[in-house]
């Protein structure tokens, strides 16, 4: 008989409380044939603390892709495997991203069993607005993709939820001072754990507030998004001294056809998509 494939239990643990983890969650760590750690000596602790006795092996950043795939192998041969990372929901901004990937590639079972996560923690109490947010885990170290992220969050009207490390904070901080200038934010700082506090400030107060508290533990910075007639004010100022045609090409390169492009450069300017043609036919006739 043909032996059936396991599967690959993503496990959320804690972010700093012990106790924040489910029945489940232990269940599962119980039952399952291989347990991979972002750090071994790290989840120790947590597997001590729940009498969890299951082989572990070591999955992190710099092992992720041939491990994946030699666990993957395991599974193909029938290993139920469960991941866990050092704090929280295994994949999100985590190695164990690479691991779901490689496993669904192959045609492995993947399941998550939920549970913290220091997005979802920091932004419920926050205080700023959770209806509409935006994710962006740690910005890119890169210095192309980190500018073009940067830019894109100067229009962006949805809150914003970064992770950073208290050795980078500072200078991220003055990058958003950039981009953002005096926004308001909440620093999320050490959550379920004993100094839990959530700093409510503008970027300059909390740079000052850096230079005499060196930052320490972990954090997750959550900034107000932009006002929607603020957006809607500065995307008026960057056409209003444009031309017809560069109006309708700037909307061409966000991805729009030619035809959706002077219909939207005409709602801008409240004048009708024959008013634009016409313009742009004049402008064709003169090249
Ligand atoms: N997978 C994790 C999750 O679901 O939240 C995130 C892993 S990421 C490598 C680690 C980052 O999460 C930290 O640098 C910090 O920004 C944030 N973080 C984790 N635990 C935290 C805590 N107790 N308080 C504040 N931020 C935390």
């Amino acid at each position: 008989m043909e032996k059936k494939t396991g599967t690959l239990y993503l496990v959320a643990t804690p972010i700093g409380n012990l106790e924040d983890i489910t029945f489940r969650a232990v269940q599962c760590l119980k039952d399952v044939d291989l347990i991979a750690c972002e750090d071994t000596r790290h989840s120790k602790i947590l597997l001590d603390h729940y009498e969890i006795r299951t082989r572990t092996t070591s999955y992190h950043e710099h092992n992720k892709y041939e491990k994946a795939a030699e666990l993957v192998l395991q599974m193909q041969q029938g290993l139920n495997v469960a991941v866990i990372t050092d704090a929280g929901t295994p994949g999100i901004s985590d190695p164990g991203e690479e691991l779901v990937k490689q496993a669904l590639q192959a045609g492995i079972e993947v399941t998550s069993l939920p549970g913290p996560s220091a997005v979802v923690t920091a932004l419920s109490m926050s205080g700023l607005s959770s209806r509409r947010f935006v994710f962006e885990g740690f910005l890119p170290m890169d210095k192309k993709e980190r500018k073009a992220a940067l830019g894109r969050l100067e229009q962006e009207t949805r809150t914003i939820v970064l992770y950073e490390a208290p050795h980078r904070i500072k200078k991220t901080l003055e990058e958003l001072q950039a981009v953002l200038g005096d926004r308001e934010l909440r620093i999320c700082r050490e959550l379920t754990k004993k100094y839990e506090e959530v700093l409510p400030f503008t970027i300059p107060e909390a740079l000052a507030y850096f230079e005499q508290n060196p930052p320490k533990g972990e954090m997750v910075v959550i900034l107000k998004g932009l006002e929607p007639e603020e957006a809607q004010a500065r995307e008026t100022a960057r056409w209003q001294d444009m031309s017809i045609r560069e109006h309708v090409d700037l909307y061409m390169r966000q991805g729009m056809d030619e035809k959706e492009a002077m219909k939207a450069a005409a709602g801008d300017r409240g004048v009708s998509k024959r008013d634009i043609y016409r313009e742009l036919k004049v402008d064709k006739a003169e090249d």
